[in-house]
């Protein structure tokens, strides 16, 4: 690096997120579809989170090339997408389980889908030494904050829901939680020996929901037991239904995040849900159309889509 170059790197902000070039220090099968893959490397002193449900993008290396086509600067993305399709490497969506900057470790949790797509596909043959490069935030940027939804202001009654996808976030916003916060969680999971033991206060009540088939009926038990508890617990606000823009969950991801940089909503109550797009989108319809409960005060993000990839 020349250093004409050194002080353009010193004088031009960083962006928000950054490449991080990274190894497989770890992998442990947490039960029969939660994997978790420790990643290292020194570009970790730089890795800035403020934890929660932080995303990143893992990217996955090309059959024979691995990693050699992709772009690491700063303009990667552009980058990327000007490459051919045959040198352009997948990324796919994923949380933050843990990150341990002084140990340079971080831990993702990936979902044992089988080989149906890359990154599953990844985390099933994954050994450790392999090479990995993850997209996430980086300490150095003065941006904070992107990439997180978690946004629930003052409200004192939390409701959060997901199906696996969601576990490793919100496994990681219930431990930042204050000891006094009360909510009900729901979690809907491939089996019942993918229930995991969280560290939540105990005014979260967790309630784990497993498929009667790992790999079938994905957000029904989900669905109808948001369902019956909201039934149950939240007064259905008279009058006030909304009529909601219908997403395609065909066409497009189904995204309904309040800004986190705005004032949060006037309810009592924050919710945030998470998962297979199509049950993400029956309970929005509850809670929203149905139950009124004000759009600033949710948010509905559709993980992934039954029979389409990521992207
Ligand atoms: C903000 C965010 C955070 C996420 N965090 C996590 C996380 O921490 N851990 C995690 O495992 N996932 C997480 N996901 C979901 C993950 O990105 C998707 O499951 C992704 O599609 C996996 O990529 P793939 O290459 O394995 O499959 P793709 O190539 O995207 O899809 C191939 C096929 O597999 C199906 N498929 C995808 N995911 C699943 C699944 N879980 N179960 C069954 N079938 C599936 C698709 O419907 C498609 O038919 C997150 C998604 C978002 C948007």
């Amino acid at each position: 690096m020349t250093h004409s170059t050194d002080a353009a790197e010193l004088t031009q902000e960083r962006p928000a997120f950054s490449n991080f070039d990274l190894r497989v220090r770890r992998i442990r099968e947490l039960s029969p579809h939660f994997t978790r893959v420790t990643f290292t490397g020194d570009d970790l002193a730089h890795f800035g989170t403020e934890g929660l449900d932080q995303r990143i993008k893992v990217v996955l290396p090309l059959p024979d090339t691995g990693f050699e086509t992709f772009p690491m600067g700063r303009d990667w993305y552009t980058d990327w997408r000007a490459l051919p399709d045959h040198e352009r490497n997948d990324f796919r969506t994923y949380s933050i389980r843990a990150i341990r900057v002084p140990e340079r470790e971080l831990d993702v949790d990936f979902v044992a889908h089988g080989d149906g797509g890359p990154a599953s596909r990844w985390a099933l043959h994954a050994t450790v030494g392999d090479r990995a490069i993850i997209v996430g935030p980086d300490a150095r940027s003065s941006v904070r904050g992107s990439g997180l939804t978690w946004n629930p202001g003052s409200a004192r009654h939390l409701l959060i829901a997901g199906d696996e996808t969601a576990v490793p976030a919100i496994s990681a916003i219930l431990e930042q939680l204050p000891d006094s916060a009360v909510g009900r969680v729901f979690l809907e999971v491939p089996s019942r020996d993918d229930i995991l033991t969280l560290d939540a206060p105990a005014g979260m009540v967790i309630q784990w929901i497993p498929r009667m088939s790992p790999h079938r009926d994905y957000g029904l038990g989900l669905v109808s037991a948001v369902r019956d508890w909201v039934g149950e617990h939240v007064r259905a606000v008279a009058g006030s239904s909304v009529d909601l823009d219908d997403v395609d969950i065909n066409r497009e991801i189904l995204w309904d995040v309040p800004d986190v940089t705005a004032a949060p909503g006037p309810e009592d109550m924050y919710a945030w849900i998470a998962g297979e797009a199509s049950a993400v989108k029956t309970i929005r319809r509850y809670l929203v159309s149905e139950c009124g409960l004000d759009r600033r005060s949710v948010a509905f993000m559709g993980y992934w889509r039954l029979g389409k990839a990521e992207g």
